[in-house]
């Protein structure tokens, strides 16, 4: 059993405002890691540490999935306009896990908001809204627009020599796009693994981690439309896999 943890988000119930919010994520991350062979588990969001220990112990992988905006005080800047969904309790736990993740140097796959946030603790900084900050760039929210997570906004140019290229098994390969915020300058650790046509950031990974890899699209909605991208779940479940029985082994030798 790969046990595969997915960062959960609170909702608000929008038919019921006066209720107690809800625990989720998209089903689409849960068919991604189900498809791939693994045991998805959403990771509900709590201000307790004890727990948060907790999760880094019972997962092999984690998958940091999408969601609201990332708090820019998180990178030292004001607000911008645009910027008026934030889960701050949300940033806190994941913060905590992506940095002990990559210290225990266990598996992560990080998606959008996800990759956003890898970046974020690896020292790196947002576009906080593309359209004001970018204006020639493209339409990046334009799958959202369409009401349709399938919908191919663009071509990723993904650097041959990536992990991620390794992974895909192509340097070029369309995708959905659902973000208004982007990747500025990459953390300190990053290398930028692929681009949309108009520059974009669309990918990054961590060269010297086990398995730490950022997408800017939602490859877990793909699955049928693009099924390359399923190799991306199966290569981190199957990472998983194997940290897991390297730990293991290390363990059991002593
Ligand atoms: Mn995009």
């Amino acid at each position: 059993m790969v046990i595969i943890g997915i960062t959960g988000e609170e909702i608000r119930q929008k038919d019921k405002q006066w209720g107690p919010s809800m625990d989720g994520q998209s089903q689409t991350y849960v068919d991604a890691i189900v498809r791939a062979g693994g045991t998805p588990i959403i990771l509900p969001v709590t201000s307790n540490v004890k727990v948060w220990e907790q999760y880094l112990q019972f997962c092999d992988g984690i998958l940091f999935a999408g969601g609201a905006d990332i708090q820019p005080a998180l990178y030292g800047e004001q607000n911008h306009e645009s910027v008026t969904d934030v889960a701050v309790d949300r940033d806190k736990q994941e913060l905590y896990l992506i940095k002990k993740f990559l210290e225990k140097d266990k598996p992560l796959l990080a998606i959008c908001r996800g990759m956003q946030l890898l970046n974020i603790a690896d020292g790196g900084t947002l576009y906080q809204d593309i359209p004001s900050c970018l204006p020639n760039a493209s339409n990046h929210r334009i799958s959202s627009e369409k009401q349709d997570v399938t919908f191919l906004a663009h071509q990723l140019k993904i650097e041959p020599t990536s992990r991620l290229a390794t992974i895909l098994q192509t340097c070029s390969l369309g995708t959905n796009s659902h973000h208004h915020q982007a990747i500025k300058e990459p953390g300190h650790n990053c290398i930028i693994t692929a681009h949309a046509e108009d520059g974009i950031i669309e990918a990054i990974e961590l060269p010297e981690a086990y398995y730490a890899i950022g997408v800017q699209s939602h490859p877990e909605s793909l699955g049928d439309a693009v099924p390359v991208w399923q190799r991306l779940f199966a290569s981190f479940v199957q990472a998983s896999a194997n940290r897991n029985a390297a730990h293991f082994t290390t363990v059991t030798a002593e």
